[in-house]
């Protein structure tokens, strides 16, 4: 089983070979996946690769969850929490140690049970 951080930046001598040049383009970052040199726009999480071996109930939660923070609704935390479960299942897909985002999923849940939100839109109480 090969065992790497989720957090190890990608290999510049694979980056060489990504299937997206990396062009110097602040809009171009490598896929959150560390096994993954593919360029991807700022604002996606993975390539699309790797994006669509996450379920699809779990990219729906992702996309709704991120616009509507994006529109102003206290959705940051069911947010963080389904950007970290879609890491977390296409990291052990690829036998990727997810320790440290189970940890951070962890905390966020924790987060969000003492915000009292089981979907987070809740209100959440002030004091
Ligand atoms: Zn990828």
């Amino acid at each position: 089983m090969i065992v790497r951080s989720i957090y190890k930046p990608p290999d510049p001598s694979v980056a060489a070979t990504a299937s997206v040049p990396v062009t110097g383009d602040p809009n171009v970052r490598f896929c959150k996946i560390p096994c993954c040199s593919s360029g991807i726009k700022q604002r996606h999480l993975m390539c699309a690769q790797h994006w669509f071996e996450v379920p699809l109930g779990l990219r729906d939660r992702i996309t709704q969850t991120l616009h509507a923070w994006l529109e102003g609704e206290d959705t940051v935390v069911p947010y963080f929490i389904a950007r970290l479960e879609a890491l977390i299942h296409v990291g052990k897909l690829h036998s990727l140690d997810v320790a440290a985002l189970e940890a951070q999923l962890n905390t966020w849940r924790a987060r969000q049970a003492k915000a009292g939100g089981s979907n987070g839109s809740e209100q959440q109480a002030i004091g």
